[in-house]
Formats: structure tokens, sequence, C-alpha cells
């Protein structure tokens, strides 16, 4: 039984369908997906979450584990430029070619490709080290003398921040921020992010991003398909009120409305923190207890269907706040909501035909900010944010008139994801990545205390976005078949060219 057909949910269910199990996945909503979810607004469609997709080898490996290859579910797209960067007047393209790369930092921040290629070739050996880290459980503290953390342990045992790693290839701080925003990928300042996660960055730069036709959300519909024509079972619209227990074992799950599914193991995949202080039974754990780990910050949503195509706009743009590191600052803060904004806006009208109808687009504006643990009030506040956030997109990039082509909207508050989305205290990126909440010091995928219960998704082991949330969903599930002595294997697309 899974509770929850996001990412984490619907890899573990494809591969153990695959491998013999009769998997039921029970989601609340009445679509799969989660975070990962399409979002019809109108006549538009829109991710909820995920935009791009790096990593690609292992949403490829966890297809093969189900038997079936990606290409022939999906539609992806090498972007190339990946995303403009723009900081106050200055902009620069990213690309995943080296010499295109070069040239572009030649050409905006002049002298300073070396540290790029020197960038490169060092952390092509820090992710040969800390990569296999990433693909095996840590639920025993045994864990920590495999071999492979062990050759990690350079770079993950150090009190270095992402920053401080970029101060080695970088003089300027506008450059240094190409190679460390990717913290926020975890909803984490880069200030504060481990050394370890500058190969987040390295990641995008040597292997690329993908977009998918369709929208990201078409990732989570095949895994559906891939489930279901294995004989998976899904269930939309069924959820779960609580899991009953018989000492150390999961017996079963009980939905809204009575509905009472037996069950031999259960994989949670609904938000670690809402999961735990909400569906436990009699061993739920007090929300103010939960609240006392670190989480990531939340998002300020904005879909927007427009009336026309923005054709000389890219596809994915970040533009900085002016004082990057105060925008930083308050949203770690998690108190204040910056004025001074980082925006990211993707317009994929431009590569995809299929996500508006013919000659409009539509807008997908994403805002870091704080999450719900000072309750500030967005009711109050959402519709001005809204303007400046707009008025911000007109002054700093081609969109002028954008406010009068907006046709629909939908708006998500962290209030929105905490209450209509189930995403405890509304971090949208999970339980943080601190030091002291990863590898063993994180939920593990076999949760503790339990002779059944797994965890999948963003707040286990390894962590947050897509390929990490796709590995979790492996590893849970191979323990699973350890469980019943089965011998599961391993799809290895990676060990060759890492
Ligand atoms: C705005 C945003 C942008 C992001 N962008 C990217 C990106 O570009 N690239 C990237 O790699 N990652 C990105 N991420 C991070 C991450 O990849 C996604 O959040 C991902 O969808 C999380 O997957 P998950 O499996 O942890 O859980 P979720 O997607 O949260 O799925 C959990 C599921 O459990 C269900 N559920 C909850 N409670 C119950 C219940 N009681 N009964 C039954 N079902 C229940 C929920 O309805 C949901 O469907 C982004 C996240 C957000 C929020």
């Amino acid at each position: 039984m899974i509770v929850g057909a996001g990412p984490g949910g619907l890899t573990a269910g494809m591969i153990l369908s695959k491998r013999g199990f009769d998997v039921t996945i029970v989601e609340k909503q009445n679509r799969v997906g989660g975070r990962n979810a399409e979002l019809r607004v109108g006549d538009y469609v829109f991710d909820t979450g995920p935009t791009f997709l790096h990593q690609k080898f292992t949403l490829d490996e966890v297809f093969q584990e189900a038997g079936r290859r990606a290409e022939d579910y999906l539609d992806f797209v090498k972007l190339d430029p990946m995303t403009r960067l723009t900081w106050g007047d200055l902009s620069m393209e990213t690309s995943s070619k080296l010499d295109k790369m070069v040239s572009n930092i030649e050409s905006a921040f002049p002298g300073s490709s070396d540290g790029y290629r020197r960038f490169m070739k060092d952390h092509a050996e820090k992710l040969r080290a800390i990569f296999p880290c990433l693909q095996r459980p840590y639920h025993q503290l045994g864990s920590y003398l495999h071999t492979s953390l062990i050759k990690a342990v350079p770079y993950v045992a150090t009190a270095k921040s992402v920053v401080d790693v970029l101060e080695d290839y970088f003089p300027d701080d506008r450059l240094k921020l190409a190679f460390t925003f990717q913290a926020k990928y975890l909803g984490m300042s880069p200030w504060n992010c481990p050394a370890l996660f500058s190969i987040l960055s390295y990641i995008e730069y040597q292997y690329g991003i993908y977009h998918v036709q369709g929208g990201l959300s078409k990732i989570s519909d095949a895994m559906a398909d891939v489930f279901k024509e294995h004989g998976g079972s899904l269930r939309l619209g069924a959820s779960v009120k609580e899991l009953r227990f018989d000492g150390a074992r999961v017996t079963a799950v009980e939905l809204e409305g009575g509905e009472v599914l037996q069950c031999d193991d259960a994989i949670i995949n609904a938000d670690y923190a809402k999961a735990m202080c909400s569906l436990m039974n009699g061993r739920s754990l007090p929300a103010e207890k939960l609240a006392k780990k670190k989480y990531s910050c939340s998002t300020f949503m904005l879909y927007l269907g427009l009336d026309k195509i923005y054709e000389d706009e890219p596809h994915h743009h970040i533009i900085f706040a002016d004082d990057y590191r105060a925008n930083v600052a308050d949203i770690q803060g998690e108190s204040q909501v910056s004025e001074d904004m980082s925006i990211y806006v993707r317009n994929s009208c431009v590569t995809d035909p299929h996500v508006a109808p013919a000659g409009k687009s539509g807008l997908y504006i994403l805002v870091p900010t704080i999450n719900c643990r000072h309750g500030f009030n967005w009711a109050d506040y959402r519709q001005a944010y809204r303007d400046k956030v707009l008025a911000r997109i007109e002054q700093r990039t081609g969109m002028k008139d954008l406010r009068e082509h907006i046709v629909e909207e939908r708006i998500i508050t962290p209030e929105g994801w905490r209450d209509d989305l189930d995403v405890f205290m509304g971090a949208t990126f999970n339980l943080a990545h601190s030091l002291d909440q990863m590898l063993y010091l994180r939920p593990h995928n076999r949760m503790k205390g339990y002779d059944n219960l797994y965890l999948v998704g963003g707040g286990t082991h390894p962590g947050s976005g897509l390929p990490t949330i796709y590995e979790s969903g492996r590893i849970s599930s191979n323990l699973l078949c350890e469980r019943y002595g089965l011998d599961h294997g391993r799809v290895d697309l990676t060990s060759s060219f890492l």
C-alpha cells in the first residue's frame, strides 16, 4: 500500500509492481503527481511545481527498473540555452555546452572562464565521490562505514557552504551566484547549504536540463501508466485518514469515509512532517515537536494565462534580487517577506506548443519566500505582492505590457501549500538539507521502530528534487524486497560515465 501518488510514490509503485508485488496507491487528490501534478487554469496547462528535469539519467534508470524506456512515454527537450540569469542590467545565458558557456562567461564577466573550467574539472571528481552515497540507504549507523561514504568524507564532512566552495573559482559575486543559486532547488540559502551541494550546478552544466513536452507533470502521468500496465491499482480521491498498527507492524490504512484497506507493507509518500502529525494514529507526533526541525523556504506562485506569446523571452529566466544575500537572509529568517525579491519566470510556450491555446501562452512565476513558521498573513498581502512581482517583471524583462495581457490567473501562497496541498509549514522543498538532517539523520527510508513501514519523497533520504526523490523510491523499494529475501539487482546507467 502506498499513501500518495507524488513522484516518490509513483516511482516505488512502478518498480514494485514490476517486481511482482500487488500494489495499491491511494491518492487524496483526483489526479496523480502531487507537487508535480498538472494544474489547469481555464484552457491553460501548467506544472504545479517542478519545471525542469536535471540528472535525467536517474529517471532513465528508474524507468528501466520498471522494465520501460522513458523515451517511449515522454518527449524530452534538452534546453540550450538553459536559463537566462539577470542581475540588474546584466544578463547571461547558461549552457551545458562547454565552449558556449565559456564564451557567455567571457562576454558577461571578461577573464573569468578559467575558473569555470577548473570548477568543471574539480567537480567531475567530486560528483564521482558523492554520487554513490546518494544511491544507498542510511537507516543503520553501520552505513557510515560503507566505502562509498568514506571516499566522500572530505567533501561531506566540512563546515564550508556552497558559496565558500565558489570563492575558489570566481571573484565576481554575481558569477558565483550562477553556480550557487541551485541551492534554492533545496529551498536553502547558498550561504548555509552544505558544500557537497555544489555538485548540483555541476550536474546541470555538465549534463544539461530537460523540458518535457506538455509539461513536467507528464512524467507523473507516464509513471502512473507504467504502474497500471504492471497491474497496479490506483485509487484517486482516496484520502488516508490514518494508518493502523499491531505493535511494530502496519496492518491497514483507513480512508476518510471509513473504508479499511489491509496491507502487508506500507509506504508513505505524503509530506513527511504532515504525515507524522496526522496519519500515525495514536503514534502521531505533536506538530509543535515537528516544528523544531529545520524546514525549507516556501514559494509564492503565479500561474498566468496570456493572450499572446512573448517569443523573445527565454524558456527559463531568473531575475536576482538587487541584494540577493539580503533577500536570502529574509527567507532563511522565516519572518520577513522580501520587497527586493528574486523571481523565476518560465515561458515554456517558446518551446512547447501543447500547453496553451494557439497564439497564447502560459507564464509560471515562482518567488522563493518564507514558510509559514511565523504565521505571516498572506490573505491580506497576496494581491499587493502579486502587483509588486509583476511590476518587477515588466521592469526587468522584455514583457513591458505583461499586465495588459493576463486573461487567466491562479495564485498559490505559502498558506495555500500548507492548507490545500498538505505541505507542513508550507515548506515546499520539505525538511532542510542541513548536515544534521541528512543521511542517517534524515528520516529513514525504512522507518525506525517499524517492521514494514517505509518513506519515499523529499522528506526522506536522499532528499528533495525530482532525481533524488526517484532515488528514494528505488531505495525504499529495494529495502522492501530485501525484507522478503528478493534479489532486486540494480539498473546502472551511470557508473560508465560518472
Ligand atoms: C514550486 C515547486 C517547484 C519545484 N521545482 C522543481 C524542479 O524544477 N525540479 C525538481 O527536480 N524539483 C522541483 N521541485 C521539488 C520536488 O521535485 C517536488 O516537490 C516533488 O513533487 C515532490 O515529490 P514527493 O514525492 O516528495 O511528494 P508530493 O509531490 O508532495 O506528493 C505527495 C502526494 O501524497 C498525497 N497525499 C498527501 N496526504 C495524503 C493522504 N492523507 N492520503 C492520500 N494521499 C495523500 C498528496 O496529495 C500528493 O499527491 C519543486 C517543488 C515545488 C513545490
